[in-house]
């Protein structure tokens, strides 16, 4: 792996704290002893469905990308509805969310996939290093003192949510309810962060390796459309075109309707139409990976070679590498320039704090 992307000693999986992570993921399992009634599968497919929207519509869109306004209770409503999903608290998710962005795919990210497909997908949440919450990057919210007590406390509402099922349904309901839910709703937000960086199509320019999936935004409620995302982080709607289908945009449409959300951010007309790789701009979220990747090869066969080769050796593929370092700034600094993209497709996310 290129140096820049391997990991530190306290970014290895913790193993025995994984234990209730991994025991989850067997208990749906134990519905082969007790069975399950097709309530249990529509209780599934209704806490899937449910909590994935408080995932995109609350953690994400709203929690991290300020895309849309609610007031104080809705705030609190969609905080308690994502903490269900049991993805830890908002503050933590959105101020790790907004370090992705900042970021993306460059040595800094956390889980870029660049740093391996596992670690993008799960490996990132289990090891020790980012447990905490960065306070510092999501004070906007952090102001708010229910929402650090669900942020501390963020175990309640999923532990009332299983023991008010297991009241109500039995060993089944509490197996395939909630336990199969929470897994599928797991893994399905994790693809964002793992697929959507590897699968699909790009549309737009980014200076990250983001793509755009239908299969991943019918499963996500929207949030497959990543490379209209990271192209366009502050908008509400993260599918762009009529074809592109957004069920958490709906349901904000919706509550906005009725009075629920209000100053829903859009795209405006000329960035949704400029920047498109298909009009000719260089793809330099590509171009930057396909280098990371050849840095990567390249250390790799020093490694191997390292042992064998002489000092004199060594130096000459050190200068070697310093000048092929020269040469990707310089076309990297000009492909930016070819691409001109306005400051307002990449740039200011996260409106300025009032
Ligand atoms: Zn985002
Ligand atoms: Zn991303």
């Amino acid at each position: 792996m290129n140096p820049a992307y391997e990991r530190a000693a306290d970014e290895r999986v913790n193993y025995s704290k994984s234990i209730p992570f991994l025991l989850m993921h067997l208990a749906p399992f134990a519905a082969i002893w007790t069975g399950a009634k097709p309530i249990d599968w529509l209780v599934c497919f209704a806490l899937y469905f449910a909590r994935m929207f408080f995932i995109t519509a609350g953690y994400h869109r709203y929690f991290s990308h300020r895309a849309y306004k609610l007031g104080r209770g809705m705030q609190l409503f969609m905080a308690v509805g994502g903490t269900m999903a049991a993805q830890k608290g908002p503050l933590w998710w959105a101020s790790h969310h907004r370090h992705h962005h900042k970021f993306s795919d460059q040595p800094e990210d956390i889980h870029s996939p660049l740093r391996g497909l596992w670690w993008s997908h799960v490996g990132w949440i289990l090891c020790n290093r980012y447990q905490d919450t960065d306070m510092e990057r999501i004070k906007d919210f952090a102001k708010y003192p229910e929402l650090r007590w669900l942020n501390r406390h963020y175990l309640v509402p999923p532990t009332v949510l299983a023991l008010v099922l297991f009241a109500f349904g039995g060993w089944s309901m509490l197996l395939i309810g909630f336990f199969l839910s929470t897994v599928l709703t797991y893994h399905c937000t994790f693809f964002i962060n793992s697929l959507t960086h590897l699968f699909g199509r790009r549309r737009y320019v980014t200076t990250d390796t983001s793509r755009n999936s239908f299969i991943l935004a019918i499963l996500t409620l929207g949030e497959g459309w990543h490379n209209n995302h990271h192209y366009y982080q502050s908008s509400v709607n993260q599918g762009f075109y009529w074809w592109e289908v957004d069920i958490s945009y709906y349901i904000v449409k919706l509550f906005s309707w009725v009075g629920l959300a209000s100053g829903l951010r859009g795209v405006p007309d000329h960035v949704r139409d400029g920047n498109k790789l298909k009009d000719g701009h260089l793809d330099v979220g590509m171009f930057d990976a396909h280098w990371a990747k050849a840095m990567s090869s390249l250390t790799t066969a020093r490694k191997q070679t390292g042992q064998f080769a002489s000092a004199r050796l060594l130096a000459l593929e050190e200068a070697r590498r310093k000048a092929l370092e020269e040469l990707r700034t310089s076309t990297r600094a000009a492909a930016e320039k070819i691409a001109a993209m306005p400051i307002e497709a990449t740039g200011d996310s996260i409106p300025p704090v009032a």
